[in-house]
C-alpha cells in the first residue's frame, strides 16, 4: 500500500501522472504494487541518470567531484557540455542575496493528500524563483507534452502555493544534457491563469482519486482506459486487464512472416 501515515496519502507527479493516464495502472502499480520485470537496459540508463543528478548535487554542496568524472567517461560529456551550455547556472551569483539548494524538497496538504516535489535545483532571490530539472534520456518531448506533463505542472504549482512568490515569477527550466549536438532547455514561465487551472484539475482528480479508493475499499477496481486506447500498447498489465498489447497485435498481423518480427522492449 502507499504510505499513509496520519492517514494522508503521499503522491508524487509521477502518481499523479499515471492515475490521468489510466486509474488502473495507478491500481496495480501503486496500491497493489505489482511492478514489471526489471529491464536491464532500463535499469542501466535509469543508473547513469541517478549518477549525473548525485554529481550535480555533490558539485551545488561544494564537494569535489573530479574523480567521480574522471572515471566515467560519459559523466564528463555530460558534465563538460552543460557547463559550456550554462555556465550561469553552474555558477552562483555572488551577491549573498541568492538561495540555491540542490534536491530541494516541499510537501503541500490538499484534500487528504500530501503532494511531494523535489526540486534537482531551486535557485530564488527576492524577485524570483527559478525551478531546474535535469533530464537525461536522449530527445526531449515536445514543449506542449511537457507542459502538460504533472511534473511541470505541480512542481510549479506547489512552490507558488508554499512560497510568498507570485505564480508570474516562477519558472521551470529542464535541462536535457543527452541531447544530440548540445544540452538543449525548455523553459516554462507560470502565471495566474495556470495556477488557477491546475488548482482546478489537481482538485478534480483528488476527488476521483478518492472516490475510487472508496471503492476499491468496496472490492471495486479501479476504472480502466477504454479498449483500443494506446496507453494499452505498452503497458505491462495487458494481460490482467484482458487487452491486446502492441507485441501481441504486432505478431498478430505480421504472421507467418516471423523473420520480420523485431523484438520491443516493454
Ligand atoms: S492494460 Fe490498459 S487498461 Fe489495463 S492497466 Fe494497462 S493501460 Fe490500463
Amino acid at each position: 500500500m502507499l504510505s499513509a501515515s496520519t492517514q494522508l496519502f503521499r503522491l508524487s507527479q509521477g502518481q499523479l501522472n499515471l492515475l490521468e493516464a489510466c486509474p488502473r495502472k495507478f491500481q496495480h502499480t501503486y496500491l497493489e504494487q505489482l511492478n514489471s520485470p526489471a529491464n536491464p537496459e532500463h535499469e542501466e540508463r535509469q543508473t547513469l541518470g541517478s549518477r549525473f543528478h548525485l554529481l550535480m548535487q555533490q558539485r551545488e554542496m561544494g564537494l569535489p567531484i573530479d574523480s567521480f568524472l574522471q572515471a566515467d567517461a560519459q559523466l564528463q560529456s555530460w558534465m563538460a557540455g552543460f557547463a559550456d551550455a550554462a555556465p550561469e547556472i553552474l555558477t552562483p551569483a555572488s551577491d549573498n542575496q541568492t538561495f540555491r539548494e540542490s534536491e530541494h524538497y516541499r510537501t503541500l496538504q490538499v484534500q487528504d493528500y500530501l503532494l511531494t516535489v523535489v526540486y534537482d535545483l531551486l535557485i530564488a532571490n527576492n524577485q524570483q524563483a527559478q525551478i531546474l530539472d535535469w533530464k537525461t534520456y536522449p530527445k526531449p518531448p515536445h514543449k506542449r507534452k511537457l507542459e502538460s506533463n504533472w511534473q511541470t505542472r505541480l512542481y510549479m504549482y506547489v512552490l507558488a502555493e508554499t512560497s510568498a512568490y507570485l505564480p508570474e515569477n516562477i519558472s521551470m527550466t529542464y535541462w536535457f544534457v543527452q541531447s544530440e549536438g548540445k544540452p538543449q532547455n525548455i523553459k516554462f514561465n507560470y502565471n495566474t491563469t495556470q495556477h488557477t487551472k491546475t488548482a482546478k484539475k489537481l482538485n478534480q482528480l483528488l476527488n476521483q482519486l478518492t472516490d475510487w479508493l472508496e471503492d476499491y475499499q468496496n472490492n471495486k477496481e479501479f476504472p480502466q482506459v477504454a479498449p483500443g486506447s494506446k496507453t494499452c500498447d505498452y503497458c505491462q498489465f495487458t494481460q490482467r486487464c484482458d487487452r491486446i498489447s502492441f507485441t501481441e497485435e504486432t505478431v498478430k498481423d505480421t504472421l507467418p512472416n516471423f523473420d520480420s518480427i523485431q523484438e520491443v522492449s516493454l
